[in-house]
């Protein structure tokens, strides 16, 4: 009966460390599809990294624009003149 009792306890732990580490492996996926991921400072909308501006100001911030934001810029730039 004990044996059993201990049977069921490490088969019912060993189950819960196999969800643990699945749980583990799956949040570490999203971490590495957000590394991949920015934000616009102007729209504060997410975008791929490869679809960012990056550029960093004199208070050694980097700012990070999309590309419809830096084309509204554009625009109104040249709507001044
Ligand atoms: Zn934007």
């Amino acid at each position: 009966m004990t044996v059993t009792i201990l049977a069921v306890f490490f088969l019912v732990l060993m189950l819960a460390l196999t969800y643990l580490g699945y749980r583990f492996v799956i949040r570490k996926g999203v971490s590495r599809h957000e590394a991949h991921v920015g934000q616009c400072n102007l729209c504060r909308k997410e975008f791929d990294l490869t679809r960012l501006i990056e550029r960093s100001s004199g208070d050694s911030r980097t700012y990070r624009f999309c590309e419809p934001c830096v084309r509204s810029l554009s625009d109104e730039l040249l709507s001044r003149n």
